[in-house]
């Protein structure tokens, strides 16, 4: 099998790198892939950066009415390979197919929001600040911009930058998490297909090593990362140190409250597929789940819903719950599960022993439910990024409010009810950067930030929408005096 190759200056380049680690279907075991992973990958990083910046030079200066026009190519072809592309998210990630096509349809939308850079970039101007002096302000792009990757969303996350910062002017490098490389070689394959000059879009594999050169090359100006909160961490104050503009997204831990007043039926359901969607590795998966006042009815059939979904190979369309994305991960949630219960807990629904046919070595695991956890125990504050549901009883909106703005995250926290009053209170007083009312999955359509709050994101200007361009850009006013004199009378 073949090692991954890079994508650099418009060509597919072998890696210097010899070493590589497999890419692993998480269902089946197969081996999908070789990617390159060790030291030598820094002089991939180098080479690619290089290039970037030489392209840089040339695209910055091309009207940005052109430059978005190859969006509007890469649009069509997204659509054309969806179900292709959806499939491979599939195999590398393990979630179902259904998921996977809603995540390319996340990726399409981005690239219609950066269809309308021409606007979006637009700026102010202001006559006659003195007289006869006039001042306005322009947007300018950056240069040479990377994205970091996570394993979770490998069609859609590179989507929340890429469209933007090339629209914006700037060269962008990507590099795909090394566990789920492959949805980002077909989606550079279809980059190739539309006219973009060559350095434009690049992508570089591997770890740690390749991170640490696009953190330290001055060349970089600036990195988008997606991952877990001490990565996020190690990535904002070492590109912030090195001079470079940082917005880093990091883990969760997300709360949903339920009022006795909500809607039972609508609400268990929206709230099932919060927790156990993507087997609950979404970085906006439910993962809390907090009942207010007499709630026995609600506890029920979250407990019955939970119990009913089917768990396997994501391929399969019958299939509700594809396996998590490794074997490290698997014994990660396992082991949090046995915590939970030593810390007290109840495991009213255990989803440890999942053994699904044809599938035996799969990282299978089953919708589980962790009952009363202790409130100032470690699980309760824990990211689990697993199908595990935390159920806790609270007696009051203000007790919720209070446990959840004590958390250390704040990516995203929502409340179920038919309450405006309530409704009003909790999105004014909830210390999370997206919030949904009557909603699983708060999830921010591409026009809006991807919202990210306290250790769920480090930075200021956020993916997706205006947030990109303004992150994507650096701002030059211009003050200006023409006297009259100098005119030339005609
Ligand atoms: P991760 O932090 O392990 O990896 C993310 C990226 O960082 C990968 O490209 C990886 O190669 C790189 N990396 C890993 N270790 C590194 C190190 N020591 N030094 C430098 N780079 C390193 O995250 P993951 O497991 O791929 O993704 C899951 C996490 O991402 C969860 O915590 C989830 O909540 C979070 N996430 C957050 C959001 C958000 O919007 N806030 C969205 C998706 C995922």
């Amino acid at each position: 099998m073949d090692i991954l190759k890079n994508y650099i200056g418009g060509s597919w380049l072998s890696s210097r790198e010899k070493n590589s680690i497999e890419v692993i279907d998480p269902a089946s075991q197969e081996v999908l892939a070789k990617v390159p992973y060790g030291e030598n990958t820094i002089s991939d990083v180098q080479e690619a950066v290089k290039i970037a910046s030489k392209a840089y030079q040339e695209w910055r200066e091309v009207p940005v009415m052109r430059r978005v026009q190859p969006l509007y190519k890469l649009k069509t072809l997204l659509e054309e390979h969806a179900e292709d592309i959806a499939r491979i998210i599939t195999k590398e990630c393990g979630k179902t197919l259904n998921e996977s096509r809603g995540e390319i349809q996340r990726a399409i939308e981005n690239v219609e929001v950066a269809c309308g850079t021409p606007i979006l970039m637009q700026s102010e101007f202001s006559e006659n600040i003195a007289s006869g002096i006039d001042e306005f302000m322009i947007r300018q792009p950056l240069g040479v911009c990377a994205c970091i990757a996570p394993f979770n969303f490998p069609g859609m996350i590179p989507f929340w930058f890429l469209p933007y910062a090339i629209a914006c002017g700037n060269t962008f490098i990507l590099k795909p998490s090394e566990k789920v490389p492959l949805t980002m070689m077909k989606v550079f394959e279809l980059l190739d297909q539309i006219d973009l000059p060559k350095g434009v879009v690049n992508l570089v594999h591997g770890g740690k090593e390749s991170v640490d050169e696009l953190l330290e090359n001055k060349e970089v100006k600036a990195i988008s990362f997606v991952g877990s909160t001490n990565i996020a961490k190690y990535v904002y104050s070492k590109g912030a140190a090195n001079g470079k503009r940082v917005q880093a997204q990091g883990g969760a831990k997300n709360p949903v409250v339920i009022l006795p007043d909500a809607d039972l039926e609508m609400s268990a359901k929206i709230i099932i597929d919060s927790v156990y969607g993507c087997a609950g590795q979404r970085c906006l998966a439910a993962s809390n789940i907090i009942t207010v006042g007499d709630n026995g009815k609600i506890k029920e059939a979250l407990y019955e819903m939970a119990k009913a979904r089917t768990t396997g190979y994501g391929l399969d369309e019958s299939v509700e719950m594809g396996p998590v994305i490794t074997k490290d991960s698997q014994d990660r949630i396992l082991h949090l599960i046995d915590k939970g219960v030593k810390e007290g807990a109840n495991l009213l629904l255990d989803g440890r022993n999942a053994k699904i046919t044809g599938f035996e070595n799969g990282n299978f695991l089953k919708p589980t439910i962790l009952q009363n956890l202790p409130l100032h125990g470690e699980v309760i504050r824990t990211e689990i990024f697993g199908p595990v549901m935390s159920l806790i009883e609270l007696k009051s909106v203000d007790d919720a409010l209070e446990f959840i703005n004590s958390g250390r995250y704040g990516n995203m926290a929502c409340l179920f009810t038919s309450s405006g009053a309530n409704a009003r209170k909790f999105r004014n007083q909830a210390n999370a950067g997206n919030i949904g009312i009557n909603i699983g999955v708060a999830a921010p359509m591409a026009q809006f930030p991807f919202s990210g709050w306290n250790e769920s994101f480090f930075g200021d200007l956020h993916g997706q929408g205006r947030h990109a361009i303004e992150f994507f850009t650096q701002t030059k006013v211009v003050i200006e005096r023409w006297p009259k004199e100098w005119s030339r009378k005609f």
